[in-house]
């Protein structure tokens, strides 16, 4: 059986011109960027860019390697777009405090239409039959993803597979997290959303990589690694590995192996380049257990508010601004100003919250961390 292959490379600086280098390199270990995009094909280069964040906090793509991809597809006499849909705003202002803009303006790449989509279906689905996807994706000839290696308090990291939730438009992606409060079927719809897009190659950025109260409040972390290959379930298992988190602890590798998206087990995994050990970090700030599966039944709200972790308000750094509030999918709120005053802190009603973490994610202070209950510290605890 042929292996999935992943390359894997040292980049200890986001310095222009070595970044570069090694972008090419690793693209060359797994085939050449001209055995994944020929000439005159329409591509698009997708980012992370869950909410457009100077490059330092680690909380997007940083430019230098969104700027090597671009030069390297550029070159193949492809024409490049560029895009991404965070939840809060439009794509263009968080591209430009971002920094992605300013090096697209550079490149002479064009901004993607990821506003706005139309509907697909997909028939082979696992689970969703038809998305929403950006018109900028639909209507080009394939997609470069590139991930940031960054923890996520639902799907424990968010790598590969994660990355493409940004292809639905805007305040959409809140409909998924309504309908599928169950973080393994959540998973699923990821899965399906990737095998509908089938991103040709993904390239990801783990020199900074974020750990602890991730995805967008976490610390920076050097961990000095840049990431190839055309199977998303087996970067992103190679990934876990350097963080020391088993890939059975997040909730897209099985369902990615089922829809034959991917392989996360080691031994179907060829890594091509330098020594995965060497970049082990065994101290990683991430959550190692699976995330809790939703209950249901007559012990579902018991035990969702007294086992499940939950989003908890720090308020001695909340700034009151209403984000979270803003951002919680669910009608009614779960998360919401207390009896309308909006001069305190926001405050949560448990057994509303369908746990998808977008408070925590969108809080611009960091003020949400995952609090543990007693129970759930007892029977699932967050190590
Ligand atoms: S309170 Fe937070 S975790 Fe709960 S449903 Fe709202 S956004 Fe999701
Ligand atoms: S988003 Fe964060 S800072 Fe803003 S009100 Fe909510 S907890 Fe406070």
């Amino acid at each position: 059986m042929n292996k999935s292959k992943v390359a894997i490379l040292r980049c200890d600086t986001y310095d222009e011109e070595q970044v570069y280098e090694a972008v090419k390199k690793g693209v060359d270990l797994i085939g050449g960027i001209s055995s994944f995009v020929s000439p005159g094909e329409t591509i698009v280069l997708k980012p992370n860019v869950l909410f457009g964040t100077d490059p330092q906090k680690c909380v997007t793509t940083h430019p230098s390697v969104f700027k090597a991809a671009g030069k390297l597809i550029m070159n193949t006499k492809a024409t490049v777009y560029y895009g991404d849909s965070p939840s809060f705003r439009k794509c263009e202002w968080n591209m430009k405090r971002a920094n992605l803009k300013q090096v697209a303006d550079e490149l002479g790449i064009q901004l993607a239409d990821f506003d706005n989509g139309r509907s697909v279906s997909h028939n082979d689905a696992l689970l969703i039959k038809s998305f929403v996807i950006a018109n900028g994706v639909l209507d080009s000839d394939g997609l470069v993803s590139l991930p940031k290696l960054k923890t996520h308090a639902l799907t424990r990291f968010t790598g590969a597979i994660k990355n493409q939730f940004g292809c639905v438009p805007g305040l959409l992606k809140g409909q998924y997290h309504i309908k599928l409060p169950d973080p393994y079927d959540f998973a699923t719809m990821l899965v399906d959303l990737n095998t509908l897009i089938k991103p040709r190659l993904y390239i990801m950025d783990g020199i900074m990589a974020m750990e602890g109260n991730g995805p967008r409040s976490g610390k920076p972390k050097q961990l000095s690694v840049l990431l190839f290959s055309s199977d998303p379930i087996a970067i992103d298992s190679i990934a876990c590995k350097i963080i020391n988190l088993d890939p059975e602890s997040v909730p897209t590798s099985k369902p990615g192996e089922q829809a034959n998206l991917g392989v996360y087990h080691y031994e179907s995994i060829e890594v091509v380049g330098e020594n995965v050990e060497s970049f082990i970090d065994e101290n990683f700030e991430v959550i190692r257990t699976p995330p809790v599966p939703s209950s249901s039944g007559r012990m579902k709200t018991f035990v969702k508010n007294r086992i499940s972790p939950r989003p908890a308000i720090d308020i001695a750094k909340c700034t009151i601004c209403g984000t979270c509030v803003e951002m919680c999918p669910v009608d009614p709120k779960a998360v919401d100003w207390h009896k309308g005053d909006k001069s305190k802190s926001p405050t949560y009603k448990y057994g509303r919250c369908i746990r998808c973490y977008c408070c925590q994610e969108s809080c611009p202070e960091g003020a949400i961390a995952v609090d543990n209950p007693l129970l759930g510290r007892i029977f699932f605890p967050l190590k």
